[in-house]
């Protein structure tokens, strides 16, 4: 079991009014699923998994992305993420 942490978050009306947006929009029945899952995605963006390691690695460039954990440069070619190159440490 994992302790979750609990992050209270002070909204102006304008930010209530767009999350309450999103979650009808998400079809989802609690604002806090539609935080969660807003959160995911902008992770998804910002992360690709590493091929070599299966750490998160970082998107640096619109097709290039570092991973912190092996050193591998991954590169984005025909849609997927090959590792382009591998630091020695
Ligand atoms: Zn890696």
């Amino acid at each position: 079991m994992v302790d979750e942490e609990r992050l209270q978050l002070e909204l102006t009306p304008r930010e209530r009014t767009m999350l309450e947006m999103l979650r009808e929009e998400l079809g989802l029945d609690s604002e806090e699923e539609a935080m969660r899952l807003i959160l995911r995605q902008a992770f998804q963006r910002l992360t690709v998994t590493c091929p070599t390691c299966g750490h998160n690695a970082r998107v640096t460039d619109e097709d290039v992305a570092h991973c912190a954990s092996c050193l591998s440069i991954l590169r984005l070619s025909e849609g997927l993420w090959m590792v382009a190159r591998k630091d020695k440490p």
